[in-house]
């Protein structure tokens, strides 16, 4: 058989797109601003992770400039061997002090920095212990890491514990959680999560990925939040969402930073992030100890929203961060409603199963320091008119006649259009590359 037999056998995705409901791979052609052009058209951008709105700030573009001017392009080679330059170090140096921790590490990118940490630590006798709704690379650091690997339910602390207890205390054990979960803007119950590490000698590594420059008084993170920065072993970061650029990192003890400094497959083998990069993030480090206020707005605009959406009648689950997802619940609702708020210049997008359980899809949205109130306005009355009009949530009763029925209409030609076997083998592709979750 053809190995790229399958390649022409996928039209799960090819079939979506046909009927235009296909929410992936929009292209933008400007900034990541609050504002973007995607697909020549202007819209408001409630789809970023760009929460301090650095991305385009001209401090950072003006550090990247002159890294460029000094490195050029690119490393050509991994930390390992010729692509440790001494601002990497710098970076590192920095990192470590940021987190008031021993050492750090730089990795090319967030997804890089969990696989390379768990495969490089968990051994064949140990154990890691993840959050059902951990992020796809800490699943894929399991995966190839040469240990065992148990889930307990989303921050169920009791299935924590019974997990905890079900494991010979002579194993080595590792707790990895997201400090904020990606979907659902939740924040990890980091105080019993670290009492039932200590009670069960378990490490604990927590994934900040959506929580720097978020969380936190100084922005550290879940752990600063907390006011558990002592407690946690190792604390993940990407440089891809706050730190506007890329790239991702730990800090952790010496010890740790050391070991895997010589075991991280993912460190030694892939090629160092370019200076520019690195410059961009070095900037946004500072800025973010200098302007406390980005932090601020970044909250009121969260507040606003959440507010906004709530008095509408949304639900937005247990989110308690700048990620607020709002349940829409049938998948196909989720992509009609996609598509209708793209056409009225709204850009964020919509998560069906298996990434969230069946019947609850939702439309995930994230705000920025950087979007004004007249955008956030426009944010909510755009979704009250769809929400209403879709009957996610509470509305006037429309007295009669047209809008209503034109989109009750548009709903039933979407099931009409998107045929049960299209829409199971769309599913069937989506289960694939989401895998493990739930
Ligand atoms: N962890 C979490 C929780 C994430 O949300 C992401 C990215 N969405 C990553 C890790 C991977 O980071 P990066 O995109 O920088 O590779």
């Amino acid at each position: 058989m053809d190995i790229f037999e399958k390649c022409g056998n996928f039209t799960a995705a090819k079939e979506v797109m046909a009927r235009g409901f296909y929410p992936y791979f929009n292209t933008i052609e400007s900034a990541q601003d609050p504002e973007v052009i995607a697909n020549g058209k202007p819209m408001i951008m409630i789809g970023s992770n760009d929460y301090l709105g650095l991305t385009t700030h001209p401090r950072l573009k003006r550090a990247a400039a002159r890294a460029l001017k000094k490195y050029g392009t690119g490393c050509t080679g991994s930390r390992f061997l010729n692509g440790t330059f001494d601002i990497h170090e710098e970076l590192e140096a920095k990192l470590a002090e940021f987190e008031r921790r021993e050492a750090a590490l730089f990795f090319t990118t967030g997804f890089l920095t969990n696989v390379g940490t768990i495969a490089g630590l968990v051994g064949k006798e140990d154990v890691v212990i993840t959050d059902k709704l951990d992020h796809a690379s800490i699943i894929d650091g399991c995966r190839l890491s040469f240990g065992e690997t148990k889930r307990f339910r989303h921050n169920n602390m009791e299935d924590l514990e019974r997990t905890l207890e079900s494991i010979e205390p002579t194993r080595g054990k590792l707790i990895v959680v997201d400090g904020v979960f990606s979907t659902e803007g939740d924040i990890a119950n980091l105080p019993e999560i670290v009492r039932l590490g200590r009670k069960y000698g378990a490490r604990i590594m927590v994934d900040d990925a959506h929580a720097i420059g978020v969380l936190g008084k100084g922005g550290r993170g879940t752990a600063e939040h907390f006011g558990l920065q002592d407690e946690v072993d190792i604390i993940m970061g990407t440089c891809s969402k706050s730190l506007a650029s890329i790239g991702g990192f730990i800090v952790a003890s010496e010890k740790v930073v050391h070991y895997l400094k010589h075991h991280s497959r993912a460190l030694i083998f892939s090629a160092s992030p370019p200076p520019t990069s690195v410059a961009a993030v070095l900037e946004a480090l500072k800025i973010i100890d200098e302007e406390p206020e980005r932090r601020e707005q970044l909250w009121k605009n969260t507040r606003k929203m959440k507010k906004g959406f709530q008095e509408m009648g949304y639900d937005t689950g247990a989110s308690e961060t700048p990620i607020i997802p709002l349940l829409v619940g049938d998948d196909m609702k989720a992509f009609i409603m996609r598509k209708i708020l793209f056409e009225n210049g709204i850009f964020a997008n919509p998560f069906v199963s298996p990434a969230v359980p069946v019947g609850r899809a939702i439309i995930r949205t994230s705000y920025m320091a950087t979007h004004t109130d007249e955008q956030l306005d426009r944010v909510l009355d755009v979704f009250e008119k769809v929400g209403k009009q879709l009957r996610i949530i509470p509305g006037r009763k429309y007295p009669r006649r047209k809008k209503p029925r034109t989109l009750r209409a548009r709903m039933r030609m979407g099931r009409m259009v998107m045929r049960e076997e299209i829409r199971k083998r769309f599913k069937s592709w989506m289960e694939k590359i989401y895998g493990l979750r739930q």
